[in-house]
């Protein structure tokens, strides 16, 4: 049996990473996919049960029980690491526990956070609503300029949380401005780059600390699994793992990174065809009669242009379009359109569309949502793997459908 170790080097390419990280030939049966290990705990042999009777530690790399490591985990996050040019890892149940994990991590009492405002929904209302009690001050910024942060800093700030791309209106803010400014100081950078995905953006590049994404999204692809990672350098990766992960226990399903898994070896390709197919929306909504705005970096016109330019290898996968109609056209458009499915989440072959001021955003007060972008007519739409000609040919039905009501009450 032929015994391939790890064949990939941090120099290969993003596909070639993709396909060959985390992969080595399974030493018992050859298997070129790394198993789908399904057990709680791993047999110890004679020489652990001396090594643990004389009072010493078994070597980190060894597999002990499963709350705190599993090979197919394990081939998830060397793969994760080796995609966004990260030291280490640690897989986790879902996006949010990512990002919990993160901010316990990384802050104690006493410290102050600067967080960006446009970000997810969830990530926010933790950060508001559980940090404080904990003895975490939060300082919210509309802005990620220098400027800003050095106005919402204070001698405490440790750390700053930010995202890629903001959710839904797709700014992307200017990342190694943020970094710039926070590593003189010694604070923290924290980025959540889900939308991105680790095929368009690795915010390493840019200086970011530790990244966090929800791997439901475009890492799984398929809509089929929850999960999350968190990234960074090697000892505080090895400090969640035994520190808050250890505790909390939001240990994701070895089938779950076996799936994720599974996604990352196609990612490259899919996200080539989500980001072509979505280009061609965002034109196709951008001169349609019926819509005011559209939300996408990749337009000329966009104020997130140039960062776009500068930060991710494509325009993203998606957007977000208001109608002139208000709440009434998006509510026609999500009952008529015929190949969106009207739901949460992003990132799945499916095409999905949802209307952020009933759904994500219905917590959010009106005005605060009103300032942010998120008015009435406003839908979100992450662009899935079928044919954009079909995709637009619908679009245009529904959207003409609304623009002739439009023209009506007019
Ligand atoms: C979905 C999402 C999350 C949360 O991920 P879960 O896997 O649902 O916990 C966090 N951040 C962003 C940007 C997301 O889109």
């Amino acid at each position: 049996m032929i015994h391939k170790v790890e064949n990939f080097t941090a120099k290969d390419g993003f596909g070639t990473r993709a396909v060959h990280a985390g992969q080595p030939t399974d030493p018992l049966t050859g298997s070129l996919i790394p198993p789908l290990y399904l057990t709680s705990t791993f047999a110890l042999d004679a020489e652990d049960i001396d090594t643990l009777a004389q009072g010493r530690n078994l070597p980190p790399e060894q597999y002990m029980y499963g709350r705190t490591s599993n090979p197919t985990q394990h081939a998830f996050e060397v793969k994760m690491a080796a995609l966004e040019n990260c030291e280490a890892a640690l897989s986790v149940a879902s996006g949010m526990s990512a990002i919990s994990l993160a901010l316990l991590a990384t802050l104690s009492s006493g410290d102050h956070l600067i967080v960006w405002r446009c970000i997810y929904g969830h990530a926010f209302e933790f950060i508001e609503g559980y940090l404080p009690k904990m003895g975490v001050e939060v300082a919210w910024v509309d802005e990620l300029t220098p400027a800003a942060l050095s106005a919402a800093a204070r001698p405490n700030t440790k750390a700053i949380y930010l995202e890629t791309i903001s959710n839904p209106c797709m700014q992307i803010p200017d990342l190694q401005a943020v970094s710039d400014w926070a590593k003189p100081r010694g604070i923290t950078t924290i980025i959540d780059n889900t939308l991105a995905s680790p095929a368009l953006c690795q915010p390493r590049q840019f200086g970011m600390d530790i990244i966090v994404h929800s791997a439901t999204k475009y890492i799984g692809g398929h809509g089929d699994a929850l999960g999350g990672v968190l990234l960074g350098d090697h000892q505080f990766v090895q400090s969640v793992r035994n520190g808050w992960y250890k505790y909390l226990g939001p240990v994701p399903s070895p089938f779950s990174c076996w799936l994720f898994n599974r996604g990352l070896k196609s990612l490259y390709a899919r996200i080539a065809r989500h980001c072509e197919s979505a280009n061609a929306i965002a034109n196709f909504l951008h001169n349609h009669p019926a819509v005011a705005r559209v939300n996408y970096p990749g337009l000329a016109d966009s104020p997130d242009y140039a960062a776009c330019q500068r930060y991710l290898s494509s325009p993203p996968a998606i957007l977000s379009f208001s109608l002139k109609g208000g709440a009434f056209a998006a509510n026609q458009v999500m009952k008529n359109i015929r190949l969106a499915t009207v739901a949460l989440s992003l990132g799945d072959a499916d095409t999905l569309i949802s209307h952020p001021a009933s759904m994500s955003h219905r917590g959010v007060p009106a005005d605060i949502r009103l300032q942010s972008g998120v008015d009435d007519g406003l839908l979100r739409l992450s662009v899935g793997l079928e044919d954009a000609a079909d995709l637009i040919g619908d679009l245009t039905t529904v959207l003409d459908e609304v623009n002739l009501k439009d023209k009506h009450s007019a």
